[in-house]
């Protein structure tokens, strides 16, 4: 009488399960991810309806992964706050930020914070290109001479989004940076040149 042949790998009722069991982990994992990541951007969406809302066209989606944890301070090299409002509108420009904050502290968001807007060109943080992927942008309406100061009311201005942001975001103070500081390659960008970013901070609060 032959011995029994050792049945074929695909039929080992064991080897069915395990493959079973690491298909149904991987379809709870997903649907949990798909879960967190839909929440996250109504989270987001609730963020978007504080401020007066003036579309730029220059937007684009975030992918579904995104994990939004920067934001990168700009200064628009210009001294009217309608100014930028009019180019971030403009078709030709092919830029835009999430928010413009004017000297009297005054503020418009031009883009939704589940997409992104077009300001940090390229770019990197800490080895990650692309940096309008995952932050967010904010223009502040200077003239970027290093001479122009920043009022008061200005910071305080782009450090209430930034606590707003903070409420449905986790942006560690190390990653509230510069256009300067992310732009390639080094030294294509100097703006918010004589803005303090210390104060900034301090304003923010902890985290
Ligand atoms: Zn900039």
């Amino acid at each position: 009488m032959l011995p029994p042949r050792a049945a074929a790998p695909y039929n080992d009722p064991m080897r069915k399960r395990i493959i079973f069991l690491v298909l149904v982990a991987a379809a709870l994992i997903l649907t949990v991810f798909v879960v967190r990541q839909a929440r996250q951007r109504e989270q987001w969406a609730r963020v978007d309806r504080f401020y007066p809302f003036v579309p730029s066209p220059h937007v684009s989606p975030r992918p579904f992964w995104t994990n939004i944890d920067c934001v990168v301070v700009h200064a628009t090299a210009g001294t009217r706050f309608d100014s930028a409002v009019t180019i971030f509108q403009s078709p030709k420009s092919r830029v835009s930020a999430h928010y413009i904050v004017g000297k009297d502290g005054r503020v418009v968001q031009m883009v939704s914070i589940g997409m992104q807007s077009w300001h940090a060109g390229s770019s990197s943080l800490d080895g990650a290109p692309r940096v309008n992927v995952y932050s967010v942008g904010i223009e502040m309406v200077n003239r970027n001479d290093g001479i122009d100061p920043y009022p008061d009311v200005q910071y305080k201005a782009v450090a209430g989004i930034i606590r707003r942001l903070r409420t449905v975001c986790d942006i560690p103070a190390s990653r509230i940076v510069s256009h300067a500081q992310i732009a390639l390659p080094k030294g294509r960008k100097s703006d918010p040149r004589g803005f303090d970013f210390a104060k900034l901070r301090r304003l923010c609060g902890k985290v």
